[in-house]
């Protein structure tokens, strides 16, 4: 995928990855505030609406026909199954995002990032790890709103997530979320400073040297 076109650099796909209550939608979040140039690549999903949630800002939401569909038109850079809905990388979120200049943040699961890598190797993968797997269950359970079945399956599928962390370029701790959300950041700034990403150094340096 070209993905130069706005920058005088090449554009960032940035994943975040981690089990669910690790914290990641929060640094995410604050990493959005904080940084101009990096915007969330908002997935589909076939998993049924939350009350906080609103379509087009946390997911496009689609049933499943619509969803095969676009998985038939090649409209995702990754999909998959995660606790047995799909979720996938939307193209045409990318694009615009590149070519409207910024970063891409993309909030998905090893399985996704796997994918994504084959799609382009240049990708910047970060994976939050929980402080331990008791804070991790502990911050599952005070959202006050699973079962103790559904609990016992999001700490298996943590278990899984986390066996993956070895794929990843930068794995965190989160014991904080403010200090993680500024190590994220610092990933970034460098990240976005790599020789190879700044096309522009070309034109620059023969200007320097002749
Ligand atoms: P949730 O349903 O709690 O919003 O998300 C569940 C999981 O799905 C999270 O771990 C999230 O990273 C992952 N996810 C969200 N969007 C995508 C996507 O487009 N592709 C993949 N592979 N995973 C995703």
């Amino acid at each position: 995928m070209e993905i130069t076109s706005a920058f005088k650099r090449r554009g960032l796909l940035f994943v975040l990855s981690s089990p669910s209550g690790a914290g990641k939608s929060t640094i995410a979040r604050l990493l959005l505030t904080g940084d101009d140039g990096i915007a969330l690549s908002v997935s589909a999903t076939t998993r049924p609406i939350r009350p906080n949630e609103l379509d087009g800002r946390d997911y496009h939401f689609v049933d499943d026909e619509r969803f095969s569909a676009m998985v038939a038109a090649g409209d995702f850079l990754e999909w998959a199954y995660v606790f047995g809905h799909r979720y996938g990388t939307l193209k045409s979120e990318v694009i615009k995002t590149i070519e409207g200049g910024r970063d891409v943040l993309l909030d998905i699961d090893w399985q996704g990032t796997q994918q994504l890598k084959q799609v382009d190797p240049d990708i910047v993968r970060v994976f939050i790890l929980p402080p331990s797997m008791e804070e991790l269950e502990r911050r599952l359970r005070s959202r006050g709103t699973d079962s103790d079945e559904v609990i016992d399956a999001r700490m298996k599928r943590a278990a899984a997530e986390i066996s993956h962390w070895a794929e990843y370029d930068y794995v965190l701790i989160n014991n904080n979320a403010e200090k993680c959300r500024e190590l994220v950041h610092n990933i970034l700034k460098a990240e976005r400073l790599k020789a190879g990403r700044r096309v522009f150094l070309h034109d620059f340096v023969r200007q320097l040297i002749g």
